[in-house]
């Protein structure tokens, strides 16, 4: 490819040593990514990566050492941004409002309860600190975690919070053009 790409990366997916990298949906450049800095540190270059662990491989006393078994709190990106979602694949969509993203998925308050596991897609503006991009609007596909009630108190207290709380996983999500 000529030119530099703009990049649109996918969702931080998790290697088999527990880090986590980034791939471009359009140049397919791989990125390792730091969860707690929501950041993508380095370009992974797949020729000097074989060629080191060939040179590797014969000798175990040069791999990394185990990582420490403490890790520090997933950062959350703490957020006011629309989202609509649905039963994947089902009809109705509802409107609903992401309080945070992290490592784990999204909160939103939302209209409608769904059971556990149920799976959904969900279309928001990927924060920047994930897609690369701004105003990067994707059709994510995700799973219910757990749904709860907004209290009572909560409700008279902010009104717009009436509903549910959801958590939801991110499987995976695609990016929408809608104005091309
Ligand atoms: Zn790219």
């Amino acid at each position: 490819m000529l030119g530099r790409c703009s990049h649109e990366f996918s969702w931080p997916r998790r290697t088999g040593d527990g880090d986590y990298y980034q791939v471009c949906t359009l140049c397919a450049a791989e990125y390792k990514y730091d969860w707690k800095t929501m950041r993508r540190t380095e370009r992974v270059d797949h020729s000097t990566v074989e060629k080191a662990g060939a040179a590797e491989a014969g000798d175990p006393a040069r791999r990394r050492p185990p990582k420490p078994t403490w890790v520090p709190r997933a950062r959350r990106l703490a957020l006011a941004l629309p989202l609509r979602y649905r039963v994947k694949s089902l009809g109705e969509w509802y409107a609903g409002q992401i309080d945070n993203l992290s490592q784990s998925g999204l909160l939103f308050r939302g209209p409608q309860s769904l059971p556990e596991r149920t799976l959904v897609e969900m279309i928001f503006d990927m924060p920047e600190e994930i897609s690369g991009q701004r105003n990067s609007t994707v059709l994510c596909q995700g799973r219910i975690i757990r749904t709860k009630e907004t209290t009572k108190k909560a409700a008279e207290e902010a009104p717009e919070s009436k509903g549910v709380v959801v958590a939801a996983s991110i499987l995976d999500y695609i990016f929408l053009h809608s104005n091309k």
